[in-house]
């Protein structure tokens, strides 16, 4: 490896997409490493077997296929260790279990992912742990939720559908005093657009589903801890008994490399229809952290280096007793985008928000929320079907 990661010293994001993880010399040159489908390891003698001393010991501990994942995703997080999961969700709930106990107090960002939410309010509940949601633009204000038993800080930015940013610095900075783990769903950004262990946060988590998969057909998550929380990140998750099938993670291993240039064209097609759709009366806002009108601009700005191909829109309805017949129609006049949950694939995809569970960030009066996952289709195209959808709904 020694040689690989000096050949990749300051080089470009793509030049370190395309070289990281496995290195071809320890596999007779082969460009990508073996898939290795594993229980059993065999050791050559009982003392080596006793002491484990060989690298790999059984498949839960890891195989030169996770190995190669999790060194690409640690160079790319800068992060001690990462742990890889079989879906995004997992990757949010196994950091809740590992580093949580009973009696302790957890403060969720409002404009979380809503499977997270149901996470707290069903399961950590049970366990005796008390979920309390935060506003998303509270920044340093944090300190005024902080108790003596919070142990957990858990942000995403932006948030899930409505693209909220935070001051994730400012908000790590209070979590760290009160001697709170600051935890991090950076799925949006990926590790390209924002690297959350230099900004403060302790445990950076991604549903590598969306752009590390890149094309719809692999549910897979990944944590990464700094120094301090890698030795009980990895063991909450060896205790749970948790890993991630190979050929998923090889499969993840391969987005990886297209990644930087997807998520270039993602950027690039999304922010021109947003600017676009900016302009349009029909629609009242749209919701996405690298438009200047976006009130968490600023902080997007100053930390993020980029946007990926996730916005949402809301309509200009008037009638709330119309938003969803609205909603609707705009979505059944869709011929290009599929009508589906997820995103960071190929394909432009779209789907009618709830925010019903929300506590503090309600969901807008204006209209109906409509999220808009920008595929690799041409632009014009994309444009052409937003259209028919919004001309649709005009009509309702
Ligand atoms: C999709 C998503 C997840 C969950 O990923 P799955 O692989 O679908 O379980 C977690 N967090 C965020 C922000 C997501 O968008």
């Amino acid at each position: 490896m020694n040689d690989m990661k000096s050949k990749l010293d300051g080089a470009g994001i793509n030049t370190r997409l395309a070289h990281s993880g496995n290195n071809p010399r320890e596999f007779h040159g082969f460009v990508n490493p073996p898939v290795v489908h594993a229980s059993t390891v065999l050791f050559p003698d009982a003392h080596t077997m006793e002491t484990r001393g060989q690298k790999y010991s059984y498949g839960t501990r890891g195989t030169p296929t996770s190995d190669a994942l999790a060194d690409a995703i640690n160079a790319l997080e800068g992060s001690e260790g990462t742990i890889l999961l079989p879906s995004g969700l997992a990757a949010v709930t196994v950091p809740f279990l590992a580093f949580l106990s009973s009696g302790d107090h957890a403060l969720i960002v409002d404009s979380v992912y809503g499977p997270t939410r149901h996470f707290c309010d069903t399961m950590l509940k049970r366990l005796g742990i008390e979920a309390e949601y935060y506003d998303p633009e509270i920044g340093a204000g944090i300190e005024t939720l902080m108790r003596p038993n919070t142990k957990l800080v858990h942000t995403e930015a932006p948030g899930s559908n409505t693209f909220e940013m935070q001051d994730i610095g400012a908000i790590s900075a209070v979590a760290h005093r009160h001697g709170a783990v600051v935890t991090m769903d950076n799925t949006w950004a990926t590790p390209l657009f924002f690297r959350p262990l230099d900004h403060g946060v302790d445990i950076s988590i991604h549903a590598a589903t969306k752009y590390p998969s890149g094309h719809s057909d692999v549910l897979f998550g990944t944590v990464s801890a700094n120094k301090e929380c890698w030795p009980r990140l990895w063991d909450g998750n060896f205790t749970l008994g948790m890993c991630a099938a190979p050929d998923d993670a090889y499969q993840i291993l391969r987005g990886l490399r297209t990644m930087g240039i997807r998520l270039e064209r993602h950027q690039d097609s999304a922010l021109e229809l947003a600017r676009w759709l900016e302009t349009r009366d029909d629609v009242a806002r749209v919701l996405h952290p690298a438009l200047e009108s976006f009130p968490g601009h600023e902080i997007w700005k100053r930390d993020f280096t980029g946007a990926s191909g996730i916005f949402s829109i809301v309509l200009a309805a008037g009638d709330p007793a119309r938003f969803k017949a609205k909603a609707h129609a705009f979505l059944d006049a869709l011929r290009l985008f599929g009508l589906g949950y997820s995103w960071g694939g190929f394909e432009s995809l779209a789907v009618h928000v709830n925010l019903s569970d929300r506590t503090i960030r309600k969901a807008p009066t204006e209209g109906p929320v409509l999220r808009l996952q920008i595929g690799l289709e041409d632009v014009a195209d994309i444009r052409k079907d937003i259209e028919a959808g919004l001309a649709a709904a005009a009509v309702v």
